[in-house]
């Protein structure tokens, strides 16, 4: 569904993605993780489209993307992404977050996009939230509808950026475990996460980036195994 070959991108004189390769498979559960700064997010910003990088070629879908690529190419291409903030438009209920990019973007009917979006709330259960305000949620709550919002638009490809790290800790279960439906169900994911016990049970295989560079891609059990690359144990060893 993805494929990453050779991008590199600077922020001025910073090097911040060099020379990433990645393919993502259908229906394949792909972990990133690494330190502060090593360009994770960077590399999710350019998988969806939202950043330009100088070198290389990010397709998904076979469609090539890049800032300039046309809205009919975006749509084709179709990449959800949730991030860590939640982003839900504050001043539109549940069900019209996640009704209005569908009128727009899928041009469906009203009754079309609702009948969708509360199938998706029903989902990550939250159906019975549909008519409130994003401040009236819990983190969670707001975390599972941009969860179901991404949905209404049949992605190809899920991205989480940290979907957990700004949540309190009774909350980050339930959103953890959203994301482990959405895997069991068979959805194409890559999730930046340092959640490694969500690695341990659905990565396909677990990412390590190091200062823009991806230093290994391994099955969970090498990557959390006592044989892994050095860089990874010692990060994995500041962590936990
Ligand atoms: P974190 O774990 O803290 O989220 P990350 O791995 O997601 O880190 P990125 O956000 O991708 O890291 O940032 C990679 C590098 O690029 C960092 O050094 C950061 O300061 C720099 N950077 C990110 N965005 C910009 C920007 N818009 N302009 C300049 N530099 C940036
Ligand atoms: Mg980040």
């Amino acid at each position: 569904v993805v494929t990453i070959s050779g991008i590199s991108k600077h922020f001025g004189p910073l090097h911040v993605l060099k020379n990433i390769h990645l393919d993502v498979h259908s229906r394949e559960r792909v972990v990133v993780c690494g330190p502060s700064g090593s360009g994770k997010s960077t590399l999710a910003r350019c998988i969806s489209g939202l950043e330009e990088y100088q070198s290389g070629q990010v397709k998904v879908n076979g469609i090539e993307i890049s800032p300039g690529a046309s809205h009919a190419e975006r749509i084709r291409a179709n990449v959800g992404m949730v991030f860590q903030q939640f982003n839900l438009f504050p001043h539109l209920t549940v069900m019209e977050n996640c009704t209005l990019a569908q009128k727009w973007v899928r041009r469906r009917s009203k009754e079309e996009a609702k009948d969708r979006a509360m199938a998706y709330l029903e989902k990550v259960r939250m159906s019975e939230k549909a008519q409130s305000y994003p401040s009236q949620l819990s983190g969670g709550q707001q975390q599972r509808v941009a969860i179901a919002r991404a949905l209404c638009l049949d992605p190809s490809v899920m991205l989480f950026d940290e979907a957990t790290s700004a949540l309190d800790p009774e909350m980050v279960k339930e959103v953890l475990d959203t994301m482990i439906m959405l895997a069991r169900d068979g959805m194409t994911m890559v999730c930046i996460t340092h959640e490694m016990g969500f690695a341990k049970a659905v990565a396909d295989k677990v990412v390590f980036m190091e200062a823009g560079s991806i230093v290994s891609t391994e099955r969970p059990d090498v990557f959390f195994g006592e044989q892994g690359d050095e860089r990874v144990r010692r990060f994995l060893s500041q962590v936990f």
